[in-house]
């Protein structure tokens, strides 16, 4: 490639501070160092926590920073010692590395990387500095991914290529929401045929965890939201029943509790809100209801009475829905091509990154599940 072993000039959507607009601005994307791989990349959606960095957690080391961790690409150029990946890959860049080389890594029992693990949440690459600037000043690498720019540089062991088949601006979402979702319910709540489920928050990750309990032969999924704009895709994708708690006037776990004569087997909360927490909790089964928490903050305490686990009950976490990066996202992107997992469902609008303000505001008003932005052509 031409580019190859050059400064490129790229336009991407800074966020120079909390709570304000994005602005799309050219800036320097370096070549990729050592062990680094350099992805044009073709399509990217937004996920909450894009949202979350940007309005809720506002870190105040966190800016200016390219958010976006949800894409889709193709490798431009390599760096020195790279054996993985050639220009001319499809690949999708992970937030959640996976070095294979770790205790982490090598054991079954986590999908966390222990050399990834310096990165988490620094906003930048593993162990090393952002290879963006813009205006002369460094800009931070969100997630590490930073998918809303036409160029980003990344650690190759937070790289996973695809099949040459996959339509990009599809399977995007594997990058995040869809293998979050989906697999907070198959692998980390490992949902058995015939039980009974709920999902709070139906969004990309909590209609996923529905098409997951779908997957695994749940019979009841029941899906809750403050938003009945939700309802009808829920159901699409397996929902049985849609719960509203504005609509009732007692606590949302007793309302589950009276559908399903004492809680459900399994629940995953997918908003992010630590009350929302502790209903799913409490709306799983005493005796051995097992509730996964996906959604992100780091800004609250989660509270609970003893007695609700003494009695039995499970409470797990779960990040990328418990799938190792390069080996999870490899397997759905499969899984999609052999048409077993839907993805199309997911995307309510397509527009391009110049419109990502309109984009973040539709997922603010809670009237888009994914938008899907063109990036650069492939
Ligand atoms: P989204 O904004 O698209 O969807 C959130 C949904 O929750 C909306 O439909 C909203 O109406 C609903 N909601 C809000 N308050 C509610 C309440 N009190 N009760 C019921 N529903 C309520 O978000 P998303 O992109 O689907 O992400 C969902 C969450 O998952 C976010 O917190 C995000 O940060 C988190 N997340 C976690 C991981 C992980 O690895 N654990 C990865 C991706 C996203
Ligand atoms: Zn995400």
């Amino acid at each position: 490639m031409a580019t190859a072993g050059k400064v490129i000039q790229c336009k991407a959507a800074v966020a120079w501070e909390p709570n304000k607009p994005l602005v799309i601005e050219e800036i320097e994307v370096a070549p990729p160092q050592a062990d680094e791989v350099r992805i044009k990349i073709v399509a990217t959606a937004v996920c909450h926590t894009d949202l979350y960095h940007l309005f809720e957690g506002m870190p105040k080391d966190g800016f200016p920073a390219v958010l976006g961790h949800e894409a889709a690409g193709i490798v431009e150029s390599v760096g020195p010692e790279v054996t993985e990946f050639q220009p001319g890959d499809k690949v999708i860049p992970l937030f959640l590395a996976q070095c294979k080389e770790c205790r982490f890594c090598k054991s079954p029992k986590t999908n966390q990387c222990e050399l990834a693990w310096t990165r988490i949440r620094q906003g930048a690459m593993v162990g090393k500095e952002s290879r963006f600037t813009c205006k002369g000043k460094k800009v931070l690498q969100f997630a590490g991914t930073s998918t809303f720019s036409e160029y980003i540089v990344i650690h190759q062991i937070a790289v996973a290529k695809i099949d040459p088949a996959a339509p990009l601006d599809k399977v995007c979402l594997i990058g995040c929401g869809i293998c979050t979702g989906y697999g907070a319910a198959v692998n980390t709540a490992k949902v058995e045929p015939g039980s009974t489920c709920a999902v709070f928050g139906l969004g990309a990750v909590g209609l996923a965890a529905v098409m997951g309990c779908k997957a695994a032969g749940a019979k009841r999924i029941i899906a809750v939201d403050l938003n009945p704009d939700k309802a009808e895709k829920a159901k699409v994708l397996g929902a049985t029943d849609f719960v509203n708690p504005k609509d009732h006037n007692k606590p949302i776990h007793e309302v589950l509790a009276g559908m399903t004569n004492g809680g459900v087997d399994y629940s995953v909360e997918c908003v992010g809100n630590v009350e929302v927490m502790r209903s799913a909790l409490e709306s799983c089964l005493p005796a051995w209801g097992v509730s996964v928490i996906v959604g992100w903050t780091e800004m609250f305490d989660i509270k609970i009475r003893p007695p609700h686990l003494i009695s039995g009950r499970t409470w797990k976490g779960s990040m990328f829905g418990g799938f190792k990066g390069k080996d999870g996202v490899s397997e759905m992107v499969k899984a999609y091509l052999d048409k077993k997992l839907q993805l199309e469902e997911f995307i309510t609008h397509n527009m391009t990154l110049d419109q990502i303000n309109d984009a973040i505001e539709l997922m603010k008003q809670g009237k888009c599940v994914r938008v899907v932005m063109s990036v650069s052509p492939e």
